[in-house]
């Protein structure tokens, strides 16, 4: 059988909150919420926006990693992570956030015990920290991106899935309009804005409140996928004719 891959949104949705708003609330200059409300209003796009935002970041390494690990990781993520990458599952982590904080985030122990850390790809913006301030860089912005995005969800997952193989995407914000496109089964997190976005376009989507619900129902969509029962456009209409 043919192997999904797998694209996994970081901030919200393996992790409960946002590292960067809890880094920006922590210990940013108050002026970073003038930068987010001209994100949100779509003046600017979430690379600038970061890199704005991160200069006006005043922690050293130490704070900042303290407060990596006071935040939790959705339930469920360890166990549905080690069930589809020991099946063979390509398992991508794309993020506008940092990879110096989502390294730490997944470094913990609930995930290391698992020997997770180290197994997936990610795809995230760069962060250097020197004496009391950032410097932001975009490895993975693209010249193709008409986003703004930090890092564009659409054009990784187009170069890392070859056309025959189905796109699952898991997310919950706003960044990740723009990669639903590209997947044949995206998961939403409950009461976040991707699930009001789809919900108010009539996008399909499967919501879910932690990976546990996530794992449930991927095993379902890929024993239809295995009996073949399913017909294009795939698994999401069959998924959305059940529930
Ligand atoms: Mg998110
Ligand atoms: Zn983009």
């Amino acid at each position: 059988m043919i192997k999904p891959i797998i694209f996994c949104d970081f901030d919200g949705t393996i992790t409960t909150r946002d590292t960067t708003d809890a880094i920006l609330e922590a210990f940013a200059a108050p002026e970073w919420r003038d930068v987010e409300a001209r994100w949100l209003e779509g003046k600017i796009g979430s690379r600038e926006c970061l890199r704005e935002q991160m200069r006006l970041v005043g922690a050293g390494p130490a704070e900042l990693e303290e407060l990596i690990q006071s935040i939790s990781v959705t339930p469920g993520f360890s166990d549905f992570a080690e069930e589809f990458l020991d099946r063979g599952f390509p398992f991508h982590i794309l993020s506008d956030g940092f990879d110096w904080v989502i390294e730490r985030a997944m470094a913990r122990p609930e995930l290391a015990r698992k020997g997770l850390p180290g197994r997936f790809r990610i795809a995230s913006s760069h962060l250097e920290i020197r004496e009391n301030f950032m410097i932001t860089t975009f490895p993975h912005a693209s010249v193709h991106c008409t986003h703004g995005c930090a890092t564009c969800k659409p054009q990784w997952i187009k170069n890392e899935s070859p056309g025959f193989a189905p796109v699952v995407f898991i997310g919950d914000g706003e960044s990740d309009r723009h990669a639903i496109g590209c997947a044949e089964l995206v998961f939403a997190k409950k009461g976040r804005s991707l699930a009001q976005f789809c919900a108010a376009h009539t996008l399909p989507f499967i919501p879910f409140e932690d990976f546990s619900d996530v794992q449930r129902e991927l095993r379902a969509a890929l024993a239809e996928l295995a009996s073949g029962t399913l017909t294009s456009p795939p698994l999401i209409l069959s998924l959305e004719s059940e529930s």
